[in-house]
C-alpha cells in the first residue's frame, strides 16, 4: 500500500464522480478553500459567501431562498434539491446544515493567514476549516449529483442544504430561516448538523443559557455601614446560592452518564463591581452561564434563582428603596434531544455500520431544528479540538469520509 503525499494539492486524490459547474469547485477541498477565503468572521456580513452560494445554486437550476437579518447585511441561504418525477416535491426530505460564520482570530497566533486555505501535510488549515465550512464545502460538491438524480426523475427524497449566519454569536440566524420553512409549509423530515465530530454520530447535546445579575444597592463612606447597602455583599450572597444549586443539580438521580458532564452545570464568569475600598458600593454585575441536559429546562434553575433574587431584594429594601437585583437573559439556546431522531439514527446507522451515539456539552443549531419538529443529529467532518484556535484545521482524511458519507447519504435517497 502507498501512502498518498497530500503536500501537493495536485497528488491529491480525488472523487470519483466530478461534475464542472461554471468555474466552481467540483472537490471538497477546492470548495472549502474557496470558503475559507471569504472572511465571515460573525462580526462582519456573510453576503459575499451567501451570493457565491447562491448563484452556484442557480447555475444548478435551483431556486434559493434567504433570509436576512435586521439590518439586511446577513443572510441565510435555503436550497432544494427536488424529488418526484415532476421536480415539484421540495416538502420532507433531508436537510444538510451549516453555520456560514466563523469566530475571530484577533489575538491568535497563526502559522499561516487564515483566511487562505493551506495545506501542510496531510492536514487543511484556515479559520472555520472545522468549525465548520468543511461540512458545507462536501454538501457543495455533491449538490450537481443530487440535481442530476432529481432531474432524471431518481430522487426518492428531496435534499436541502441550509445555511446560516450568527451562530458563533449564540445561533440568531437559523430560527428565522426555520420561520420561513415554516411559513412557506416545508416540513423536512431530518437533519444533520455538520458540526465537527470526527464523523461519529452525536445524538443529544445540551442547551445554554447566559445570565446578567445586576445588583443595584446604595452608597456609602465605609465607615458608616449602616447608611449603605452593600451591593458587592448581596452579590456575593447570590453566588453563593448559584454554586449551591450547582452542586444540588450535579447530585440529581436523573443525571445522563453518556455526556461527558454527566449533569446540568451552572458556572458564575464574570464580575464587575464596586469604586475604592472605602466607598459602599451602590452596584455590583455578574454572569453565569446554565448548561442543561435536554431534559431539563431553564425553569428549573430560574424558579429557585428567582426565589432568591426576590427574598434577597425584599432585604436590601427593607434598608433603602431603589435597592434589589434584576435578573436578565442574555443568550439562549436550545438543547438538542435524542427523543425524535431514532429513525434518522437507524439510517446513519446503515451507512456508517457505526452504532455508537455520543452526547456533547456544546451547542449547535441542532436544538432549534429538533425543536422546529425536525429531528437531527450532529455529524462533520473534525474535531471540536481544534475549531476556535489558532491553525484551525480539517485533515484530509476526515474531507475524504465526509464525502463518503454524504455520498452514501444521497444513494440512499436514490431510486434504484
Ligand atoms: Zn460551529
Amino acid at each position: 500500500m502507498t501512502l498518498k503525499n497530500y503536500d501537493n494539492v495536485a497528488e491529491r486524490e480525488t472523487p470519483n464522480t466530478h461534475y464542472s459547474i461554471g468555474n466552481y469547485p467540483n472537490d471538497s477541498i477546492d470548495w472549502l478553500t474557496r470558503l475559507i477565503a471569504f472572511d465571515t468572521v460573525s462580526r462582519h456580513s456573510n453576503l459575499a459567501l451567501i451570493d457565491d452560494v447562491k448563484a452556484y445554486c442557480e447555475q444548478l437550476g435551483l431556486t434559493v431562498d434567504l433570509t436576512f437579518n435586521d439590518t439586511k447585511n446577513k443572510a441565510n441561504l435555503f436550497v432544494t434539491v427536488p424529488a418526484g418525477k415532476d421536480a415539484d416535491e421540495v416538502n420532507h426530505g433531508l436537510v444538510l446544515s451549516g453555520h456560514t460564520d466563523v469566530v475571530p482570530v484577533d489575538g491568535q497566533d497563526w502559522t499561516s493567514e487564515p483566511f487562505t486555505a493551506t495545506i501542510r501535510g496531510d492536514k487543511i488549515f484556515g479559520r472555520g476549516a472545522c468549525d465548520m465550512k468543511g461540512f458545507i464545502a462536501c454538501a457543495l460538491t455533491l449538490l450537481p449529483q443530487a440535481v442530476k438524480l432529481s432531474n432524471a426523475g431518481q430522487l426518492r427524497r428531496p435534499l436541502h442544504l441550509a445555511l446560516s449566519f450568527d451562530e458563533e454569536v449564540g445561533c440568531l440566524g437559523a430560527p428565522l430561516l426555520l420561520a420561513d420553512l415554516k411559513a412557506r409549509g416545508i416540513t423536512p423530515d431530518y437533519c444533520i448538523v455538520g458540526e465537527p465530530t470526527n464523523m461519529t454520530m452525536v445524538v443529544a447535546h445540551k442547551g445554554i443559557a447566559v445570565y446578567r445579575c445586576r445588583v443595584h444597592g446604595k452608597s456609602a463612606h465605609s465607615s458608616l455601614t449602616a447608611q449603605g447597602v452593600n451591593a458587592i455583599s448581596y452579590a456575593s450572597r447570590l453566588i453563593g446560592y448559584v454554586d449551591e444549586l450547582a452542586q444540588e443539580i450535579s447530585h440529581r438521580s436523573d443525571n445522563d452518564a453518556l455526556f461527558d458532564v454527566p449533569y446540568s452545570t451552572l458556572s458564575v464568569g464574570t464580575i464587575q463591581g464596586g469604586t475604592a475600598t472605602n466607598i459602599v458600593p451602590n452596584l455590583c454585575e455578574f454572569t453565569f452561564d446554565y448548561r442543561n441536559l435536554p431534559h431539563m429546562t431553564q425553569d428549573d434553575i430560574l424558579v429557585p434563582i428567582a426565589a432568591k433574587v426576590a427574598e434577597l431584594s425584599a432585604q436590601m429594601q427593607a434598608r433603602a428603596a431603589d435597592t434589589g437585583i434584576e435578573l436578565l437573559q442574555e443568550e439562549s439556546v436550545p438543547a438538542m434531544t435524542d427523543s425524535d431522531s431514532a429513525e434518522l439514527q437507524a439510517l446513519i446507522i446503515a451507512l456508517t455500520g457505526d452504532d455508537t451515539r455520543h452526547k456533547v456539552a456544546y451547542a449547535t443549531e441542532g436544538g432549534q431544528f429538533t425543536n422546529s419538529g425536525i429531528p437531527t443529529i450532529i455529524c462533520g467532518p473534525g474535531s471540536i479540538e481544534q475549531a476556535h484556535k489558532a491553525d484551525e484545521y480539517v485533515a484530509l482524511s476526515e474531507m475524504a469520509r465526509c464525502d463518503e458519507f454524504l455520498q452514501k447519504l444521497l444513494n440512499s435517497c436514490a431510486i434504484n
